[in-house]
């Protein structure tokens, strides 16, 4: 296959993450004969290489599509269509007939069992081989205009006039495919952040760096909207990360970016207790306890003695002073910063540390049984250059198998009606 301007491609796609090789594997193992896939850079699925801790969560098991679409802040709704075609079980029945078999830790984050992100690289690049997909590294498109006489032309970095019949962009994140889909005549919903750690006002707390605590209740008021999220917290030298604070920071992305990352954020380490409860467990220490000091005798057993000891420090109380002689403000001060601390936000994790962009081309715009472009017949998109995010577990991949497949079939139909 040689591609130029006079000879159109079936397909060309833009962009070799996840996205990009499900749709264009996908339309050559239906047939579609002229495959050719670029990658800007000198390697593609970089992002997959580092996913996961190296790990690659390739996707969620959550076996019901429309619980799958509630993990999603960005694209809850629309997404229920497409997963509805292609969803994490299919995602795995789609590794497996690929040579890759995942295996599910007890969260329901799913791995390949050979436990390295480089065994998910290998599998769809031996499916896309395979299949007579074509691949171009260090290929990055500029420009994609409308062709007088049909299809699209490319233009780019490294890159002659391409000639595509359809064209599919898969940039991701990166700002260049929105300003592709842009010149396309799609709207983009502006990028932010989503998934990051939070940087907070609190020295006790953060000298705790390291302490993982669960079943923690995080409830962040923003303006008039409010966000709650329970779970794994981690403690660092900044302030919370770990799954209940990434939670809370991809379902208040948006907010999070309007209010500058300032806030108040209440949190609830009484593991469900609340406050009767707490009141009632410092009470039967304050009793059962009696001689033995604050320091050494912790009521809540969930919580790491340094920990405990951190809030004792936040309370304002010695910690050598015994159960006994606890003074009835400083318990009250206790069951506050137990049950719910006033916590002030004073910013997000640095720079680069947000796993997904929520914004990107708005939804309404694409017709997402097939992932074709509303504003431009013959123009397919999909992964996170949409606006679309998920939560952490494996569910932004499980977008981009589910929009990748979804676009590579439609493409496949095209050319199967006009052959
Ligand atoms: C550190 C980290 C860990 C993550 N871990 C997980 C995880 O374990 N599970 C999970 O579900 N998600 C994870 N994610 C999120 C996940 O990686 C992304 O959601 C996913 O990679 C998006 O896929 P994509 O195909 O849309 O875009 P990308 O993976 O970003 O791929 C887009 C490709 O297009 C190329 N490109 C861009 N512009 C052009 C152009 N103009 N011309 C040619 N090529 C271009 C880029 O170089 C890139 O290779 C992680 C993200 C990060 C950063």
């Amino acid at each position: 296959m040689s591609p130029s301007a006079s000879s159109p491609l079936d397909l060309i796609v833009v962009g070799g993450g996840p996205a990009g090789y499900m749709a264009a594997i996908t339309a050559a193992e239906q047939g579609v004969r002229q495959v050719l896939l670029l990658e800007g850079t000198p390697e593609p699925l970089q992002k997959v290489r580092i996913s996961g801790g190296g790990r690659c969560n390739v996707t969620h098991a959550c076996w019901d599509p429309r619980e799958l679409a509630t993990h999603y802040p960005r694209g809850s709704r629309p997404l229920r269509g497409p997963f509805s075609r292609f969803a994490c079980g299919d995602a795995i029945a789609w590794f497996d007939e690929h040579g890759l078999t995942l295996v599910e830790e007890p969260d329901g984050r799913m791995f390949p069992q050979q436990n390295r992100s480089e065994a998910v690289i290998q599998c769809l690049q031996k499916a896309a081989k395979a299949s007579g997909v074509q691949l171009r590294t260090k290929a990055m498109v500029q420009q994609v205009r409308v062709h007088p006489e049909g299809g699209f032309v490319l233009e780019g970095r490294g890159l002659g006039p391409l000639h595509g019949r359809c064209v599919m962009l898969a940039t991701g994140g990166h700002p260049s495919g929105r300003k592709l889909a842009q010149s396309l005549g799609h709207r983009v919903v502006p990028p932010v952040p989503s998934l990051f750690s939070l940087t907070l006002q609190a020295p006790a707390l953060t000298d705790c760096s390291g302490i993982a605590v669960d079943d923690v209740g995080l409830d962040l008021k923003l303006g008039n909207q409010r966000f709650r999220q329970t779970g794994r917290v981690l403690i660092t030298h900044r302030g919370l990360s770990g799954p209940a604070t990434l939670r809370l920071s991809a379902f208040a992305a948006r907010a999070l970016h309007q209010s500058r990352y300032q806030g108040e954020l209440k949190v609830d380490w009484s593991a469900g207790q609340g406050r009767q409860g707490m009141e009632q467990r410092l009470h039967q220490w304050r009793r059962e306890q009696a001689r033995r000091t604050l320091s050494a005798a912790n009521p809540c057993e969930h919580l790491p003695r340094r920990l405990w000891q951190a809030f004792l420090t936040m309370a304002g109380v010695e910690a050598e002073r015994r159960w006994a002689d606890l003074p009835a403000k400083a318990e009250r001060q206790l069951v506050e910063l137990l049950c719910g601390q006033s916590l002030s936000i004073q910013g997000r994790g640095p720079f680069g540390e947000e796993f997904v962009t929520a914004g990107g081309v708005a939804l309404g715009e694409v017709n997402l049984a097939t992932m074709e472009s509303r504003q431009c017949p013959g123009l397919y998109l999909a992964g996170e250059l949409l606006d679309v995010d998920g939560v952490t577990g494996g569910f932004n991949f499980q977008a981009c198998w589910s929009g990748g497949w979804s676009a590579g079939r439609a493409v496949a139909a095209i050319f199967k009606r006009s052959h």
